[in-house]
């Protein structure tokens, strides 16, 4: 596995059984050809420093044995620069094909990543939207399955509503979900118990699923926009996708590196548990 944090890029792979020397290789789309950036004697884990990747692009390493060309594993990741600022905006209750296709359209042509907390009973209706938003680079993360308010059901249909969701999105992508975003943000103690994944809430909150209204959402942003901020959107609303044609350059002029829930958390440190409850990822 490969993932950010503080530091750098964590990497971790399985040891062979013998002592070995294994040798650390990077590149990426901005400097293609592979370049040893460090090696460690008998151990399964290395922690890349941010100094040796390249931002804003995806960065490919691969780890081999000491003297032979044998690539035990390979991984990617997307360069984040962890000095300059960032903020995870994230789209609930998709996919919608009208306007997420629309919003990961205006993402990708600025270098830029969501989240989508998405319904579990929608994607199977917008399966190619889905697919296209997780091969774009973002994260597809769980909204439940019927977008039930949680505190009103058991542990039992809570937690199989998580999992339906899940099951839902790995059918399609081939990667399930790790966060949880509880539909209303509703939680109580008996949801924080069930969901046996992190929730994820936020810090700025748009509200253009009453004001339908593009205008209003992006000077919300504008105003309220810092490091670290999640900012809460849905993928439903026409508005929300002409909304984003305006907050994702303006958020990119601004310098504002936008990367998804996981990405941000990690790189800031934010040690993601079951059941607990997170709103930003403020540097701490
Ligand atoms: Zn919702």
């Amino acid at each position: 596995t490969s993932k950010h944090s503080p530091n750098g890029v964590v990497l971790s792979w399985g040891k062979y059984t013998n002592k070995h020397t294994y040798i650390i290789d990077h590149r990426s789309t901005a400097s293609p050809a592979w370049k040893t950036v460090g090696e460690i004697y008998d151990n399964g884990t290395y922690t890349c420093p941010y100094n040796k990747i390249d931002f804003g692009v995806v960065n490919y390493f691969r780890i081999r044995l000491k003297n032979t060309n044998l690539v035990s594993y390979s991984t990617s990741v997307n360069g984040i620069d962890p000095t300059k600022p960032m903020v995870a905006l994230t789209y609930d209750d998709g996919p919608f094909t009208s306007v997420t296709d629309s919003i990961v359209s205006t993402l990708k042509a600025n270098g830029a990543r969501a989240t989508f907390f998405v319904v579990g009973n929608r994607v199977n209706s917008y399966k190619n939207s889905l697919k296209n938003a997780f091969n774009a680079g973002n994260e597809i993360a769980n909204h439940t399955y019927s977008h039930y308010i949680l505190t009103n059901y058991n542990t039992k249909t809570i937690q199989s509503q998580i999992n339906q969701a899940n099951q839902a999105v790995k059918n399609i992508t081939g990667k399930a979900p790790t966060l949880v975003r509880a539909p209303g943000g509703s939680i109580n103690s008996t949801v924080k118990s069930a969901v046996k994944y992190p929730l994820i809430q936020w810090s700025v909150d748009t509200m253009e699923w009453k004001s339908r209204n593009a205008k209003s959402v992006v000077s919300v942003v504008k105003s309220n926009t810092k490091d670290g901020c999640i900012i809460s959107m849905h993928d439903l609303y026409e508005s929300t996708a002409e909304a984003t044609k305006t907050i994702v350059p303006w958020l990119k002029s601004q310098g504002y590196q936008m990367v998804t829930v996981t990405e941000l958390m990690q790189i800031r440190g934010y040690d993601l548990k079951a059941g607990e409850i997170y709103y930003s990822g403020y540097r701490k």
